[in-house]
């Protein structure tokens, strides 16, 4: 029996989207399936100042856009539809199961990215949409001129919190310890904004409010002392995990979910691949998804065609 698609790639962020871009140009009939809209994580991101070939920078759903109509152009053809798991992995026709049907393929790209953690708080379900958010793109508007907080000090907190400083009164870094993880770039770019405050050393510990957010309960990590810190908003960015859950038992996989892969982005069963921030020792970074997409196809082509 012929397979539906010479390959199907899961995800259509910019891992996928790169992916689909050479497999349809290799006449490889493609199939992307993408649960949400194509872009990713770009979907949810600001501007872009660290991928090459933009002098001013881009922004995150522009990218998207063009990414999306480069790849179409060629002939990927693009389904809206959850994946809810793989069958027949090691077999010549691989199966996906989604809500409406099912599709075979004789190639699987995987490019499901990942999504932002959560604290896990008391308050952080109670008031998500009501204060409590993980995109600053999406709801940084609803807090115009108000005093916000970002959680995190990674390279995510301190993008979202730059961003959030164009449009609200003050954005106050609560960060675990009293040095960032992020990006020199990006600290010094921090400490130079006159909007920005930090709370060093200093855990969440709980969302307050009645109808909406009011306050984050903190602690000071060096004094136990417990307080509340009042804000409109609670910007959530404390780490990234893969979106992989489906695929759990199927393939190998780092202690997070991360993909293993070797260099060429394969996986242990032939004929599957994974790239982007679903695979294991991936940079997380815009560039090396949509370079890990590429090599992905590149070799899905290359075993397809022997
Ligand atoms: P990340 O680098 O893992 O940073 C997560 C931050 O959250 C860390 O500062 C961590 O504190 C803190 N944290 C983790 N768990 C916490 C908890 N339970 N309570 C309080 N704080 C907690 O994650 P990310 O910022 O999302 O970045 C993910 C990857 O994407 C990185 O590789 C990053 O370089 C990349 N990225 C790059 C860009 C860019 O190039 N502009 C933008 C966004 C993301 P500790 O520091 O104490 O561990």
């Amino acid at each position: 029996m012929e397979a539906d698609y010479d390959v199907i790639i899961l995800g259509a962020g910019a891992a996928g989207l790169a992916a689909g871009l050479y497999t349809t140009r290799a006449m490889m009939k493609t199939l992307i399936l993408e649960s949400i809209g194509p872009g990713g994580q770009l979907l949810i991101t600001d501007e872009i100042e660290n991928y090459p070939g933009f002098t001013n920078g881009v922004k995150g759903q522009e990218l998207a856009q063009i990414m999306d109509q480069q790849t179409a152009r060629f002939g990927a053809e693009t389904e809206y539809a959850e994946v809810e798991g793989v069958d027949d992995l090691d077999k010549p026709l691989k199966v996906v199961h989604t809500y409406d049907r099912d599709y075979t393929t004789g190639r699987l790209i995987i490019a499901t990215g990942g999504a932002h953690n959560k604290l896990g708080n008391p308050g952080e379900d109670r008031f998500a949409g009501k204060g409590v958010s993980y995109c600053a793109v999406c709801d940084g508007n609803f807090f115009r001129g108000e005093d916000v907080v970002v959680v995190g000090g990674g390279d995510s907190a301190l993008d979202e919190a730059h961003y959030l400083s164009g449009i609200v009164k003050s954005v106050t870094i609560i960060h675990r310890r009293d040095e960032l993880r992020a990006t020199k770039v990006l600290q010094d770019r921090a400490f130079a904004n006159p909007k920005m405050k930090f709370l060093w050393s200093h855990m969440v510990e709980e969302f307050t409010g009645n109808e909406v957010l009011e306050a984050a309960r903190v602690k000071n990590l060096k004094t136990d002392e417990i307080y509340d810190y009042p804000t409109a908003a609670a910007f959530i960015y404390v780490g990234f995990h893969p979106n992989t859950e489906y695929l759990k038992g199927k393939l190998a996989m780092d202690p997070l979910g991360h993909i293993e892969t070797d260099i060429h982005m394969r996986t242990k069963i032939p004929g599957v691949y994974a790239c982007g921030d679903a695979r294991a020792d991936s940079t997380r970074q815009l560039g090396a998804a949509v370079g890990d997409g590429i090599t992905a196809a590149l070799s899905a082509y290359h075993d397809h065609a022997a």
